[in-house]
């Protein structure tokens, strides 16, 4: 019962995140509602709205928890902090695990059981990477479809979408995307999807790659939000841009693919292969249409110079800071520099 409740929690939680329609405050109170009530706490009817009973019974149910005693009072504003917030203290679990049902997969019929198979050891091997080196908490649940073919894991996503009463037209959008690559994923939070190409055999490392990448979007989606249907300068304000998103998510799949090499080593393979203009990095400010080989060129090398100033374990603490401080300043703290100090070191280095 108790197991049943967390469920329905996670899966408002994450509704919450998905920010798609006026009534977002609504939703992030209702999600911190949602949390009182599944922590045994009393904060009257689920309906969103911020009161006196619901103010107080968080109020209690912080004093229990030393990581959220300090957020500043609640708000419609910053209810999405607290709701993300209450779900990482309550979380006593990290990575998959089969009774929190943290990872949903729906599998399409275009991939064979093998697939299946190795597709599940690819995953159990990317949730101990986030859970045991990053120390990453994935408080949400998370629906990966996969496909061997690019129009039903669109569909399927699409789906996926529709059920959690989000923004699902994508599937011309994901077709677009991915069509005619051997493998290709996006992230819609709370739905990752992926297609692959099955043809000679599973690729292994690309779906390796594929998945670690579209999980670091999720994980980031969690911790800041995601503001994807409130159009791109929104979401740019929220988590930075975007050859910065892309950035990060890059050097935590390089970490995952090649462990025992440092920073520093992907950052001479990629100096020896252009020159990097620091107004083009600048250009990669809003979204950039996966034809435009400068976006993931880019934002590689910018990945690995920031990571190798820092570490990986800064890209974490990157996200978790986001919300509370603005992604400027979070990037300044946990970089050691400041956005404009690296466009300058980009082009130079
Ligand atoms: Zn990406």
């Amino acid at each position: 019962m108790r197991r049943l409740n967390a469920f329905v929690t996670w899966t408002v939680f994450l509704s919450a995140l998905i920010v798609c329609d006026p009534a977002r405050a609504e939703r992030f109170v209702s999600c911190v509602q949602e949390q009182l009530t599944d922590a045994g706490y009393d904060p009257g009817p689920i309906d969103g709205l911020l009161g006196r009973k619901t103010t107080n019974q968080l109020e209690k149910l912080k004093k229990e928890y030393p990581t959220i005693q300090d957020l500043p009072n609640i708000s419609t504003a910053n209810a999405s902090v607290y709701c993300r917030a209450i779900g990482l203290a309550r979380a006593n679990k990290v990575g998959w695990t089969e009774d929190r049902e943290l990872i949903k997969l729906v599998l399409g019929n275009e991939i064979s059981p093998e697939g299946v198979r190795k597709l599940k050891s690819v995953l159990d091997d990317v949730l101990e990477f986030y859970g045991n080196q990053l120390g990453v908490n994935i408080p949400g649940q998370i629906t990966i479809v996969a496909s061997a073919d690019v129009d039903e894991a669109a569909k399927l996503a699409s789906n996926e979408l529709r059920a959690q009463r989000a923004h699902y037209k994508i599937v011309k959008e994901f077709t677009n995307w991915c069509r005619g690559y051997s493998y290709c994923g996006k992230s819609y939070a709370g739905v990752i999807a992926i297609s692959f190409s099955e043809l000679s055999g599973f690729p292994i490392t690309d779906v390796r790659r594929l998945l670690t990448h579209e999980l670091a979007h999720e994980i980031q989606a969690q911790y800041v939000g995601n503001f994807r249907a409130r159009g791109e300068e929104r979401q740019v304000q929220a988590r930075g841009p975007k050859w910065l998103t892309e950035a990060l998510a890059i050097a935590l799949e390089n970490k995952f693919i090649f462990p025992d090499k440092e920073a520093d080593y992907h950052v001479s393979r990629f100096r020896n292969r252009a020159t990097y203009k620091t107004e083009r990095l600048k250009e990669l400010y809003y979204q950039t249409s996966s034809g435009d080989s400068d976006f993931r060129d880019y934002s590689s090398y910018a990945g690995f110079l920031l990571v190798a100033r820092s570490s990986n374990k800064k890209i974490i603490e990157f996200w978790q800071e986001t919300p509370y401080v603005g992604w400027e300043k979070a990037f300044s703290t946990s970089f050691g520099l400041s956005v404009e100090e690296f466009y300058k070191y980009f082009g130079e280095n």
